[in-house]
């Protein structure tokens, strides 16, 4: 799997220059190996901050002395070392100062223009039809459409397409959907889910593709899942392979292979459960999300920790910052009587929300929370050998 680092490629890869199959293995690299996915980042924030520079024009007046300065020859090397800057050098300096500024303009119409013309017209998304009659805006598809920025895909209850999402991955589009392209760059994919059902299968870096919803952002980390949203415009998420992030302002939750996760409008999105855990977890721990009345909340925590399993730690995990202080202390003797925190983890620290003995609990916990193969991360219970990918860190930026 380390064989063969792929840095060469990621300015082909960022520019989608790769046939499907090599960015496929690009990314299937850069997901399992550091040294590269390090790189990766900051090309892709190199390329992030090029899209924000103005572009500059040298004022006309500026040309003839530069002119001037590049027909002498009495510039040499041994001059730049002078204490004192010669003229002739601060002329230098503002010849390379001017030419950075003509090269940086210049990658930045290069970059806009090869992104903006990958194909013909603006970037887009090819479209396959599965079933039925779908629309892109008020225009039936036949086999094949292209979904562009800013555009609505809407199927009715016997249509279905499917998305080819650049060359990370694909969407399958369920009946009675609308989806709409916010975005497709080579660092950013964002789809809007309105309402309805997609399945995503994302073969990419973690956070490259987000779809928003009414009341979350979903952030692939590398996976497959389902996610749906209601007519009031509340979602649900399901995870089948890796690991997806629900944000909404402040809250993220972090959703494995085999969990799901509820988000609603006004709260964002609850507390991750594992589909396996019982009827009867999972309704307390949905009223305990989203329940106003305190009452009924505190009887939800009672009924969620007396059906708590082992592996359901991911569940009281990402609850402890969540309850008031006098809940937490329940949440902490419940994993606790689980898998005791590790060295350095204390009691008074986890209830104070010490972030870094948080993290360290989590870490311990985590190899109880993945199931099976999953890609980047570890086979069985294996605690953290090969875990590149650390889901918890780098939260959504909006
Ligand atoms: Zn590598």
């Amino acid at each position: 799997m380390f064989s063969k680092h792929v840095t060469k490629d990621i300015s082909a890869y960022c520019h989608g220059e790769l046939s499907s199959e090599a960015a496929k293995q690009f990314a299937e690299h850069i997901i399992s190996c550091v040294r590269c996915r390090t790189k990766f980042e900051e090309i892709k924030l190199g390329i992030k901050l090029a899209e924000q520079l103005p572009q500059l024009t040298a004022p006309d007046s500026l040309w003839p002395e530069i002119e001037s300065a590049l027909g002498r020859a009495d510039v040499t090397p041994s001059r730049v070392v002078s204490v004192k800057p010669s003229r002739a050098w601060r002329v230098q300096m503002a010849v390379a100062a001017v030419v950075l500024l003509v090269i940086s303009a210049a990658g930045v119409w290069l970059y806009n223009n090869r992104t903006l013309s990958s194909g013909s017209g603006p970037p887009a998304w090819q479209v396959t039809r599965l079933s039925g009659t779908p629309k892109i805006g008020s225009e039936n598809i036949g086999h094949r459409g292209l979904l562009s920025v800013g555009e609505w895909l809407e199927t009715d209850g016997s249509s279905r397409v499917q998305i080819a999402v650049g060359t990370i991955g694909n969407v399958d589009i369920d009946e009675n959907t609308r989806v709409r392209l916010l975005e497709t760059q080579p660092t950013e994919h964002r789809l809007e889910l309105a309402r309805g059902k997609m399945s995503a299968r994302i073969w990419a870096p973690p956070r490259l593709f987000f779809v928003d919803t009414p009341s979350a952002v979903a952030a692939d980390l590398g996976c497959e899942y389902t996610l749906s949203v209601d007519d009031k415009g509340d979602g649900r998420l399901s995870v089948t392979s890796g690991w997806v992030a629900l944000q909404a302002k402040e809250r993220e939750s972090i959703v494995p292979q085999g969990a799901s996760c509820e988000t609603q409008l006004g709260t964002g999105p609850g507390t991750p459960y594992f589909d396996d855990s019982t009827p009867e977890f999972q309704n307390a721990l949905k009223k305990l999300d989203f329940d106003k009345d305190p009452a009924s909340r505190s009887e939800a925590l009672a009924s969620t920790l007396n059906n708590a399993r082992a592996r359901d730690t991911l569940t009281l995990w990402h609850l402890l910052p969540r309850v008031n202080e006098g809940d937490r202390v329940r949440v902490y003797e419940k994993m606790e009587s689980f898998a005791p925190p590790p060295a350095g983890v204390t009691r008074e620290g986890v209830l104070r929300l010490d972030q870094q003995m948080l993290d360290q609990w989590r870490v311990a916990l985590q190899g109880s929370w993945s199931i099976g193969p999953g890609k980047g991360f570890p086979k069985g219970g294996d605690k953290l050998k090969g875990w590149s990918v650390d889901p918890f860190k780098d939260p959504i930026k909006k």
